[in-house]
């Protein structure tokens, strides 16, 4: 039986509610599959980790991750701690030395979620984004001195490098190329950042003699915004930097119903050390606790965490299961419109999977 090792990482707030009712839904999918096996273990890191011994995670945090097949993560947030020290704690700590550079997040309406924009169907709107997860204006590079004085400085400073830059637009370019419309946006922002963003559009230009059988487009990121509410049938995979990207996703999940149903894999495509699956959304301040936080996008992101161990038999029995609950409509989270805690979408996805709900 072929078996996968798995890291549970719950974190903070929401995370550790959606991560726990996934892990359940994991097991449901590798029962019933009865082709492999899935060995969880579970890593208490995070903000009370924190609190306690002054780190949001282990020393050998890494070394540790780097046995496992995949890495299965909630959300680093909470607000007993700022949130850029639980952030680079935690997860930009994981994501960055493991090099997943690749951060793919697929966006479409799931059949019964009617998104808030009028005459836009399940066919109109089906979209990839990825995202550069490595540098970009999240590099870390930068500096903060003269605290407190007039002559105080603040700086992020964006970069960019070929070698980032190239690898991100090929891998874009051949998720494009794997989809029924073999279509690309660039997104950029070359009229004003002139050097950074310049040379992304020039290696895409490079790059894009590759792909004769791709179509491909540029965007500004400021007009991409509007070109997704107003025309969402005319893009398909989408490529853009790591800060365009993560604002434009979370733009797509509105647009696709809910912040709380979209996924996303940090992917390490060389597979030498594991790459990793969560939802999108952050801890959730406004409702952790509650026990009504929507787990769909962390059944989605083990979707994708299936698909990417090898196991598309299994991922796509579980995207069926979460289909069949969004399409019936009678359990949903509040996000959705209904009123059923995380607990009942759970089970209702868990019967699914078993063919009790059908
Ligand atoms: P958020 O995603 O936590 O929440 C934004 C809004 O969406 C809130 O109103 C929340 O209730 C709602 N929402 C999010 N997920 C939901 C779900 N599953 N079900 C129902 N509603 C949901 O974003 P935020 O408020 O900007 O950030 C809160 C904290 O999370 C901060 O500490 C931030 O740094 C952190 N954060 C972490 C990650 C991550 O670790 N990957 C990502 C984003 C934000
Ligand atoms: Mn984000």
């Amino acid at each position: 039986m072929r078996e996968f090792t798995i890291a549970a990482i719950p974190g903070d707030g929401i995370g550790s509610e959606v991560i726990e009712a996934g892990l359940q839904v994991l097991q449901t999918v590798a029962a019933r599959d009865g082709g492999f096996k899935l060995r969880i273990e579970t890593f208490p890191w995070g903000t009370d980790y924190y609190l306690e011994h002054g780190k949001m995670m282990a020393d050998d945090a890494l070394d540790t991750l780097k046995r496992f097949d995949a890495i299965y993560f909630g959300s680093a947030g909470d607000p007993r701690v700022p949130d850029h020290i639980s952030l680079w704690g935690l997860r930009l700590a994981i994501c960055q030395p493991l090099d997943q550079y690749a951060n793919v997040r697929p966006a479409r309406l799931l059949p019964g979620i009617q998104g808030p924009l009028r005459d836009v169907g399940a066919d109109d709107l089906d979209w990839v984004i990825v995202r550069e997860n490595s540098e970009g204006e999240y590099a870390g590079v930068g500096g903060r001195v003269h605290t407190g004085l007039p002559e105080e400085v603040g700086m992020d400073v964006a970069v960019f490098t070929r070698s980032g830059v190239e690898r991100i637009q090929r891998f874009a370019m051949d998720l494009a190329r794997s989809r029924p419309r073999k279509k690309l946006t660039l997104v950029t922002k070359s009229n004003a950042q002139r050097h950074g963003l310049v040379f992304w559009d020039d290696v895409f230009e490079v790059i894009r003699k590759d792909y004769p059988d791709v179509e491909t487009d540029k965007m500004l990121v400021d007009a991409m915004t509007t070109r997704m509410v107003l025309d969402p049938r005319s893009l398909d995979t989408i490529v853009a930097t790591n800060l365009h990207a993560d604002v434009l996703s979370d733009l797509a999940a509105a647009l696709t119903g809910s912040l709380g149903i979209a996924p996303t894999a940090n992917l390490r495509p060389e597979r030498d050390w594991p790459s990793m699956f969560e939802p999108i959304h952050g801890s959730a301040f406004d409702i952790m606790g509650q026990g009504i936080a929507n787990p769909i996008g962390s059944f989605w992101s083990a979707v994708m965490m299936l698909d990417h161990l090898g196991e598309p038999s299994a991922a796509s029995a579980l995207m069926t299961a979460i289909e069949h609950v969004t399409a019936h409509g009678n359990v949903l989270p509040r996000d959705l419109g209904g009123n059923a805690p995380t607990v009942q979408v759970t089970e209702e996805v868990i019967a699914a999977l078993e063919g009790r709900n059908a």
